[in-house]
């Protein structure tokens, strides 16, 4: 049976003083992971701190970025073998704020996305459409975009056991929510492309939701077919918010 993923995504958030409490509240409350699974993604400075306040616990944690390269001359870049020596498991990949504030292309984000792969990282792959791009009826054509460059680099098998969380931009930090309704049309068109290449991959596929989930949508959201589970911004950054979403996946 599918079993919900609620994933934290901290940004640029946090102290060490504020993940002790905010971690040892979820471990406390959540640590077993019983009604979902769970993922944080701190800053990088944090890592080990996750990683010994997590270790033992089912609880997956990764980072916001890596450089696609493994080591080298690249100044202020963190590579996938380093995030593996503090116990990640799992990268975001392609956040909207990586496309728009640091311009990074769907190219580099598939080279990105191999890297992670080759490095046995779980790539959790953000995609999404901005309102412009709604508004002229494109996002299916934006999500194909992104997803095709990926699969340029890997092919279909690149998406073995990968995460993919479809963020539509006009919905991240706003308060702006998709509606389950149409989060379910974007969730239900990744899962037929995909599938179309491989239906088995394609059915394991863990496609998650993110933009503005709160412990009052959550579970209408994680109710539809095709959404797996949340990439959660702004309210993963309080315990009480966080683990409101936890158990609206467990309803
Ligand atoms: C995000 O940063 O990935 C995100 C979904 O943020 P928020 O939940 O705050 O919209």
């Amino acid at each position: 049976m599918r079993k919900i993923l609620v994933a934290g995504n901290w940004k640029m958030h946090g102290s060490e003083a504020m993940i002790n409490e905010l971690l040892g509240t979820v471990i406390d409350n959540a640590g077993a992971c019983e009604a979902a699974d769970i993922a944080v993604f701190p800053p990088f400075p944090y890592l080990a701190q996750v990683q010994s306040l997590a270790a033992g616990s089912p609880l997956k944690w990764g980072a916001q970025n890596l450089n696609a390269h493994t080591s080298g001359a690249y100044t202020g870049e963190v590579g996938a073998g380093m995030l593996l020596e503090f116990g990640c498991s799992m990268v975001l990949l392609g956040h909207s704020e990586r496309r728009t504030l640091y311009q990074e292309t769907d190219r580099q984000i598939a080279e990105k996305f191999t890297a992670a792969r080759n490095a046995g990282l779980t790539p959790v792959l953000c995609i999404g459409e901005s309102l412009t791009e709604r508004e002229a009826g494109a996002t299916e054509q934006v999500v194909d975009r992104q997803l095709d460059a990926v699969l340029e680099n890997t092919g279909i098998g690149g998406f073995a056991n990968a995460i993919i969380a479809y963020e539509p931009v006009w919905a991240i930090g706003t308060g702006k929510t998709a509606t389950a309704g149409q989060a379910q049309q974007v969730h239900a068109h990744i899962r037929d492309k995909l599938s179309a290449l491989d239906g088995t991959i394609a059915g394991q596929l863990r496609i998650l939701y993110g933009g503005s989930v709160n412990g009052s949508n959550a579970a209408e959201l994680f109710a539809e077919r095709d959404i797996d589970g949340g990439l959660i911004g702004g309210a993963s950054l309080k315990a009480e918010d966080f683990l409101a979403i936890y158990n609206a996946a467990g309803q």
